[in-house]
């Protein structure tokens, strides 16, 4: 799941417009982004189109990875509230890809039972559900939003505009085969959205803040 999980950074900026753009997007691609190194490393793997992936997306490497993001938040910004709703946003990549994969999603490292209700079964299905909830998301997060400096827009949209395409292109065609590939491509890709997350969030002001 991309768009998914993007939305519910973008609701989560409406909910608590103290964070960051930039933050909630890393903390929803949390699970993600310890995934691309485990790829690359052959510690986890994708085999036809079913992954192994124990240690970045089972359900108790998810709490333990949103314990530390909201410990870390927290140091730093000292705002417990905060930190709480981070944990959430990082749980929250576990039960998406729940709905979203062919089950071989884990409780835990070791344990056998997986889950999926394997929504991306269907492109039809996934354009309607994980498409609707983007574009509500979408909707949420622009009307709690007005521009502090010329461009938001701009950068907004040429943003969304970009994620839509990929996430399109990604439905119709799955996930790179080979683990190096898929592994950097999606690290340099992910990254980017945080960057543009944290950009767009200084060119715009929450309108409740
Ligand atoms: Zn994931």
């Amino acid at each position: 799941m991309l768009v998914g999980h993007l939305g519910v950074g973008l609701i989560g900026k409406r909910v608590e417009p103290r964070i960051s753009l930039g933050t909630w997007m890393l903390a929803v691609l949390l699970a993600d982004l310890v995934c691309f190194p485990l790829l690359i490393a052959r510690v986890e793997h994708f085999r036809d189109s079913v992954g192994d992936i124990p240690y970045s997306h089972s359900l108790l490497m998810n709490a333990i990875w949103a314990a530390l993001f909201a410990a870390a938040y927290y140091l730093f910004r000292r705002y417990p509230r905060g930190a709480w709703l981070l944990f959430g946003a990082v749980l929250s990549h576990w039960v998406l890809d729940v709905i979203s994969h062919k089950p071989d999603m884990q409780i835990a490292p070791g344990v056998e039972t997986v889950l999926g209700l394997g929504l991306w079964n269907s492109v039809p299905a996934t354009l309607v559900i994980e498409g609707g909830f983007w574009v509500l998301a979408i909707v949420i997060y622009i009307r709690a939003t007005r521009p502090k400096k010329m461009g938001f827009y701009f950068a907004f949209w040429i943003g969304i505009a970009l994620l839509t395409l990929t996430w399109y292109g990604n439905i119709r065609r799955g996930m790179d085969p080979d683990p190096v590939r898929a592994g950097v491509g999606g690290l340099i890709f992910f990254w980017i959205i945080v960057a543009w997350a944290y950009w767009t969030n200084r060119l715009a002001r929450s309108s409740n803040s």
